[in-house]
């Protein structure tokens, strides 16, 4: 198997009737990079920032966070990545940061809202970033976006960071990407006020299954008990995909649903054309992309979606579709 897969490394992620599914990867860390060329990824489609300050026993300073952000774009090359600002809180706290006792952390102060209170964190995030990018293309989404004024809040940060860093002579990237992540429901019903702002939406369908079922990711008694590829799930991740097309807006997902094949098959009937997925998921899930007939599949699903009976099961006629295919 896996030297089936590596035999796969250099193979366009292109299905049967000819759909370009982009795979890139998650990563966090230096460790990570060099799955970029090992797994032949399309790009970095989800840097978790994060991870540099959770492991770390004070903040990271600017000048250690330019260097880690530096080294990715460096091993990246000419493909993209995608930096996600700071998420912490939630399930991922950091030791030497004094926060408050939360009753329901996961709803808590996190994410872009500990990023707008505490904007002096943020700020020095996107300096290093934007400093990073100096001469390239750079690409920035912010987590738990609920709001659309948050995102303007935000991205304004940037645009400050920019006019620092033009005064005071810093190289500057190419192109700057602002983009926002869609892991909360609130944003679903947000979709064209958020892309009339944002150059690129990424699903967290960890976060977003998790908040539109009521159900911890981390508690094994509850994670999964419910279908991520039941309908109500599928029609939320399909409202973000239309969407996208319809304002001519890149629509990618990054949550570790995106890392399983079939679940890879229904994203890409319900039309997404870019996932995010763990390094040891790009072989299997290229195995299946090129295997794919995607008209096919979204006929199987697509009408499935319209079902009014309650007792339509995507994931056994996927499963059914994918074997006989
Ligand atoms: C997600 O929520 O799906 C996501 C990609 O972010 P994280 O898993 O880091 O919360
Ligand atoms: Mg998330």
């Amino acid at each position: 198997r896996q030297a089936q897969y590596a035999a796969l490394r250099t193979r366009p992620s292109v299905t049967k009737d000819g759909v370009h599914i982009e795979l890139h990867l998650n990563a966090g860390l230096l460790v990570d990079l060099p799955h970029v060329s090992e797994t032949g990824a399309a790009g970095i489609g989800l840097f978790r920032t994060e991870l540099q300050f959770m492991i770390a026993s004070a903040f990271p300073r600017i000048s250690e966070q330019l260097k880690l952000y530096r080294a990715v774009l460096d091993a990246a090359g000419e493909k993209p990545v995608t930096f996600r600002t700071l998420d912490i809180g939630g399930d991922k706290v950091l030791p030497y940061m004094r926060t408050v006792e939360e009753e329901n952390p996961a709803l808590g102060w996190r994410a872009i809202r500990l990023g707008l209170d505490r904007p002096g964190l943020l700020r020095s995030q996107l300096r290093a970033l934007l400093r990073a990018g100096a001469g390239r293309d750079l690409r920035i989404m912010f987590p738990m976006v609920a709001a659309v004024e948050e995102f303007d809040r935000a991205r304004a940060i940037v645009e400050r960071e920019l006019t620092h860093l033009r005064k005071h002579g810093h190289g500057l990237p190419e192109k700057v990407y602002v983009g926002a992540m869609v892991e909360v429901p609130s944003l679903l019903f947000q979709l064209d006020e958020i892309l009339s702002r944002a150059d690129f939406l990424s699903v967290g369908s960890n976060d977003l299954v998790q908040f539109l079922y009521a159900a911890d990711r981390s508690n094994v008694r509850v994670a999964d008990r419910f279908d991520p590829l039941s309908p109500p799930a599928l029609r939320a991740f399909r409202m973000v995909a239309e969407a996208g097309q319809r304002h001519g807006k890149p629509v990618t997902l990054c949550g570790e649903l995106a890392s399983r094949p079939l679940e890879a098959v229904a994203l890409a009937a319900l039309g997404y054309r870019a996932l995010s997925v763990s390094p040891a998921s790009i072989g299997p899930v290229k195995a299946m992309m090129l295997e794919l007939d995607v008209s096919a599949a979204r006929k199987v699903l697509l009408p499935l979606l319209e079902d009014k009976t309650g007792t339509a099961d995507p994931r056994a006629a996927l499963a059914a579709f994918a074997k006989a295919s």
